[in-house]
C-alpha cells in the first residue's frame, strides 16, 4: 500500500471480547495445517528452493526438553521467515536413534532397544507437533528404520568398493565402559564422548574409512564455506595439517633405518637421541637379547595407559635403552635408541628424534635418563649458554649456532637449506602430516546396522574377492580379499534377546551363529558375516540426502533433486559437533562426489551455530536435576508463548537462562497483542501519519534485517516498541494490523493465523508475503513529547520533526491519549501549554 491511500482503521478495543485460548486455537491449526499441506513443498516443481534444516536431533527417552524447543523453534522461525519471503522451504525432521546412547538407557531400564526406540519415537514426535513448527511430516525419517539403514549399508559398500573402507588390526581407542572402540573424534581430552570414562589403547582388528585421503580437500574448501568461524576453526585444527621432512637414520650394525617426522629438522645438529612409541614395530627387533625382557615388559606397562597418562605435561618420564644406536648424519653423532611411552604410535611415525635444547618434551626427557644437551640456537637474548634447566630451553626464534653450513641464518632460512640438504643427500623428504586419522567404523555392540559384508575363508586363499568376481579391480584389492558386500540389502538387525556388550572385541551378534553363518555367494562354501555394526555417525552423515527421496525405496537419493536441493541453504546445530557430525558429513559428500553421484562437495552452503538454553547458570542435564520438560508450559500458555520467550531469552548463537517469570510476561504481552488486534472494528478511514508510517516502515527494515541475521531476541524487543507505540495511537489501520501480524507470525504461527482469519484475510498468514519497506517513508528524527496534566506525566506522543510545529495536531492528539482522558474528564481545561518539541501540559481544575 502506498502511503496516504485511505484504509479501513480498527477502532482500538478496550477489552479483549474473545479471550486468546491457546489450548483450543492452536490444535486447530495444526490440523488445518497438516491437511492443506502448505508445509510441504513439490520438491519437483518447487521454484525456489530452500533447504532449511535442523542438525539431526538424536531424541532420549524422556523426550524434549525445553532447550529443544529453543533450538527446533529458531530453525522454524528463520525457515518461516523464508517462505514468506517467497521461497519453497523445505524442512524436514526424523530423527537418529541408533546408537550406544539408546541402547545403553535401554540396558538400564531393562527395556528392548527395539521397544525403546519405538517409545521414544512416539513421544518424541508427539511434542514436536504441539510445537507448531513448520514441518515436511511426510518426508520423516528413523535411522534403525530398515528402509533408511539399507542405504547406510549400500554407503558402506559404495566406500568398500571405492578401496575407501579397510579392515585393519591396529592400537585403538577402547572405552571400557561403553565396551566398544570409539573413532578419534570421540575421545575428548582422553575421554569417552559419551560417559567420559578414560579411554584405553587396545590392539584390535577394525573397520576404518580412509578420511585421511581427503585430508587436504577438507581443509582447502574451509576457507569458502560460510560457516560460523569458530567451527571452522576446530576443523582445521582438527585436519592438523603440518609440513615438515621425514627423515630416514640409519641404525648402526643393522639394515634398519628409523624414519621420524620434524617440522624441525633446523635444529638437527643437536639431535641427541631417538625414542620410539612402545607400539613401533622396530621396538623389540632393535632390541638386543639382553635386554629383551626388560624391553618387554616395559612396552607392556605402557600398553596398559590411556593416551591422556602417557601424553600428560609434566609427569616423570619413563623409558627403556633399547642398547642400539641411530647416527645423525649431519654431525656422526651415536644417537642412543630408546622406548618411550610419552611417543604416541598414531602421530607422525611413531618415532622422534629428541632435541633437549629446544624442546622442553625432549629435554626433561634427556635429564631423566642423562642424555647430551646441544645448543644450536640462540634466541633474542642472545644468551649462549650451555642449557642446564627447564627454563633456558629455547625454543622460539633465533639464529643457527654450532650448526656447521646453516650457522648465523634464522631458524626459518636454516629449515629451508636443512630440507633442500637432507633431500639431495636421499635421506630426508619434504612431507605434510596431518593430525587427522582414519575415521573408524565398526563397533562392537548391537543397537546400529550390521556392517554388510562376508567373509570367505575359501575365495581370501585363493585370492578372489567380490571385485574381481565382478570385474572391478580396486586399487588395493589385496588387502580386501575374501571379502562379501551382500547383494541383497538390508541386512537386517535381528531381534535378538541378549544384545548386551561384552567388552571381548566382540559384537554380541558374534554369539548368534543362525546370524554370521552364511554361504559365501561366490563358491557357495561356508562364509562367515561381519558381527560388528557401524558407528552411529555414519547414520547421520547422510540422512539429508535421503530426506529429499523417502518415497523412493529403489535409490538412496533422487539425483535430480539433490541436483535441485542440495547442498543444504542453511543447516543450523550445536558447535559441539564439529570434528564429529559436521566433518564426516562432508567427508561422506566428497565421497558421493567423487562416485559422480552429485555435482558437489560440501554439504552445508551455511552453517549457523545456535546457543545453549540453560538453568539457574547450569546445563541442563539428568544428574542435576534441572531437566525443564516443555510440555507443561506448553499446555499452560501455549506453543506460542514458549517460542517468544525461549528465542526473546538470549541471542540465537549463545542462549539464555530460563526462568519460569519470564514465560509469564511473554505470555502477558500475547494476551495484549491479542486484545489490541482481535477484538477492532472497522470504524473508519484515515492514512497513518508519517510518524506511524515511519515507525513501521522502520520497524519491517529492522525486523527484516535481524531475521536474515538469525537476531531472532532483538525481532521481538522491536516488535514490543512497535506494540507500545502502536497502543499509544487513536486509530490502528489494517495494514499496521497485517504488517504487524506477518512479522510476528514466525514467532507466534498460531495466535498470528487466528487473528489473520478474525480481521477477514484468506488462509494462510504463512503462505503470505513478507512486508516490505519503504526507506523513504522512514523519518529518522521521531520526536518523543511527554504529554502532562497539571504537571504530571500521563502519555508521550511520538511526533515527526515535520509535525512539530503543528499545535492543533499535537493538541487534538493528546486530548485523545488514553492516559489524558481519564484526567480530564468531568474537569475544565484552564490552559493548554505547548513547548514545540518538548512538552504539553494541561492545567484543569
Ligand atoms: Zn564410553
Ligand atoms: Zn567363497
Amino acid at each position: 500500500m502506498t502511503k496516504n491511500e485511505a484504509k479501513p482503521t480498527f477502532a482500538k478495543a478496550s477489552a479483549g471480547k474473545k479471550a486468546y485460548s491457546p489450548s483450543s486455537i492452536e490444535p486447530k491449526w495444526q490440523a488445518k495445517w497438516s491437511e492443506s499441506g502448505i508445509y510441504q513443498p513439490n520438491l519437483k516443481t518447487a521454484k525456489r528452493p530452500f533447504y532449511n534444516l535442523m542438525m539431526f536431533p538424536y531424541p532420549s527417552a524422556e523426550g524434549l526438553h525445553i532447550g529443544s524447543i529453543f533450538t527446533f523453534g529458531g530453525v522454524d522461525v528463520y525457515g518461516r521467515f523464508k517462505r514468506m519471503q517467497g521461497n519453497d522451504v523445505f524442512e524436514p525432521i526424523g530423527l537418529d536413534g541408533f546408537g550406544i546412547h539408546s541402547e545403553n538407557h535401554a540396558l538400564k531400564t531393562g527395556s528392548h532397544p527395539f521397544e525403546h526406540a519405538k517409545r521414544t519415537e512416539e513421544n518424541f514426535y508427539r511434542q514436536l507437533h504441539t510445537t507448531g513448527i513448520s514441518y515436511a511430516w511426510k518426508n520423516k525419517l528413523e535411522t534403525y528404520d530398515p528402509a533408511y539403514y539399507k542405504w547406510t549399508q549400500w554407503l558402506f559398500i559404495e566406500l568398500f568398493k571405492a578401496g575407501l573402507a579397510y579392515k585393519k588390526k591396529s592400537p585403538v581407542n577402547f572405552c571400557p565402559s561403553c565396551k566398544t572402540v570409539l573413532a578419534d573424534e570421540q575421545v575428548i581430552d582422553g575421554k569417552c564422548e559419551r560417559c567420559n570414562s578414560v579411554v584405553e589403547k587396545k590392539d584390535l582388528e577394525q573397520w576404518f574409512f580412509k578420511i585421511t585421503n581427503f585430508a587436504d580437500r577438507l581443509l582447502g574448501n574451509i576457507e569458502g564455506l560460510n560457516w560460523t568461524e569458530k567451527v571452522k576453526i576446530a576443523q582445521k585444527n582438527w585436519i592438523g595439517k603440518k609440513e615438515g621432512i621425514n627423515i630416514a637414520y640409519d641404525v648402526e650394525g643393522s639394515k634398519e633405518e628409523i624414519v621420524v617426522f620434524t617440522t624441525r629438522p633446523d635444529t638437527n645438529f643437536g639431535a641427541t637421541f631417538i625414542a620410539l612409541a612402545p607400539e613401533h614395530p622396530l621396538a623389540l627387533q632393535l632390541t638386543g637379547e639382553n635386554k629383551k625382557s626388560e624391553v618387554a615388559a616395559y612396552i607392556d606397562r605402557a600398553m596398559q595407559k590411556s593416551e591422556i597418562e602417557r601424553g600428560a605435561e609434566g609427569k616423570e618420564k619413563t623409558g627403556v635403552f633399547t642398547g642400539a644406536y641411530a647416527i645423525n648424519q649431519l654431525t656422526g653423532y651415536r644417537m642412543p635408541i630408546w622406548i618411550s611411552d610419552f611417543v604416541l604410535a598414531g602421530f607422525g611415525t611413531g618415532a622422534l628424534v629428541g632435541v633437549p635444547g629446544h624442546d622442553k618434551r625432549d629435554f626433561a626427557f634427556a635429564k631423566q635418563f642423562d642424555l647430551e644437551i646441544k645448543r644450536v640456537v640462540v634466541g633474542k637474548d642472545g644468551d649462549d649458554s650451555p642449557i642446564t634447566t627447564i627454563e633456558q630451553v629455547q625454543e622460539d626464534e633465533g639464529k643457527m649456532v654450532n650448526s656447521d653450513f646453516l650457522n648465523d641464518l634464522d631458524i626459518h632460512k636454516a629449515t629451508e637449506k636443512v630440507m633442500d640438504y637432507m633431500e639431495e643427500k636421499g635421506y630426508g623428504k619434504r612431507v605434510s602430516t596431518y593430525h587427522l586419522r582414519d575415521w573408524l567404523i565398526s563397533r562392537q555392540r548391537y543397537w546400529g546396522p550390521p556392517i554388510p559384508m562376508i567373509y570367505c575363508e575359501k575365495c581370501a586363499q585363493e585370492g578372489k574377492s567380490w571385485f574381481s568376481v565382478a570385474g572391478k579391480e580396486v586399487e588395493n584389492a589385496s588387502a580386501m580379499v575374501g571379502w562379501y558386500p551382500a547383494e541383497d540389502l538390508p541386512v537386517e538387525l535381528p531381534y535378538v534377546e541378549d544384545y548386551k556388550p561384552m567388552g571381548t572385541g566382540k559384537a554380541p551378534l558374534a554369539n548368534y551363529p543362525e546370524f554370521y553363518e552364511v554361504t559365501c555367494p561366490h563358491c557357495g562354501s561356508k562364509a562367515t558375516r561381519e558381527t560388528d555394526v557401524s558407528d552411529t555417525f555414519l547414520d547421520s552423515a547422510w540422512y539429508f540426502f535421503r530426506y529429499i527421496s523417502t518415497d523412493r525405496s529403489d535409490v538412496p537419493f533422487d539425483v535430480e533433486l539433490a541436483k535441485k536441493w542440495l547442498p543444504v541453504t542453511m543447516y543450523i546445530g550445536g558447535a559441539e559437533h564439529s570434528v564429529l557430525h559436521l566433518l564426516y558429513a562432508r567427508f561422506i559428500t566428497m565421497v558421493l562426489h567423487d562416485l559422480g553421484y552429485i555435482n558437489f562437495e560440501e554439504p552445508f552452503a551455511r552453517f549457523y551455530a545456535h546457543g545453549l538454553i540453560i538453568k539457574d547458570g547450569a546445563k541442563m542435564s539428568k544428574s542435576k536435576g534441572n531437566v525443564i520438560n516443555p510440555d507443561v508450559y506448553i499446555a499452560k500458555f501455549g506453543a506460542d508463548a514458549v517460542r517468544c520467550y525461549l528465542l526473546f531469552l538470549g541471542p540465537f548463537n549463545q542462549g539464555g537462562d530460563f526462568r519460569d517469570t519470564g514465560i509469564e510476561g511473554m505470555s502477558r504481552f500475547l494476551k495484549r497483542v491479542w486484545s489490541l488486534f482481535a477484538d477492532g472494528v472497522i470504524s473508519s478511514e484515515v492514512s497513518l501519519s508519517s510518524a506511524a508510517g515511519s515507525m513501521m516502515h522502520e520497524t519491517i527494515k529492522g525486523v527484516t534485517e535481524d531475521m536474515e541475521e538469525l537476531r531472532f531476541n532483538t525481532v521481538i524487543a522491536k516488535l514490543m516498541t512497535y506494540y507500545n507505540f502502536l497502543v499509544k495511537q487513536e486509530r490502528v489501520s489494517q495494514e499496521e494490523v497485517e504488517v504487524y501480524l506477518k512479522l510476528l507470525a514466525p514467532f507466534a504461527p498460531h495466535m498470528t493465523e487466528e487473528i489473520w482469519e478474525m480481521i477477514g484475510n484468506e488462509f494462510s498468514i504463512h503462505t503470505s508475503s513478507w512486508p516490505q519497506y519503504d526507506e523513504e517513508l522512514i523519518v529518522k528524527d521521531v520526536i518523543t513529547i511527554p504529554v502532562q496534566v497539571n504537571g504530571k506525566l500521563r502519555a508521550t506522543l511520538a511526533v515527526s520533526k515535520d509535525e512539530v510545529g503543528n499545535e492543533r495536531m499535537i493538541h487534538e492528539r493528546a486530548e485523545k491519549e488514553e492516559g489524558v482522558i481519564k484526567f480530564l474528564e468531568g474537569k475544565s481545561v484552564k490552559k493548554f501549554i505547548y513547548v514545540p518539541g518538548k512538552v504539553v501540559n494541561f492545567v484543569v481544575a
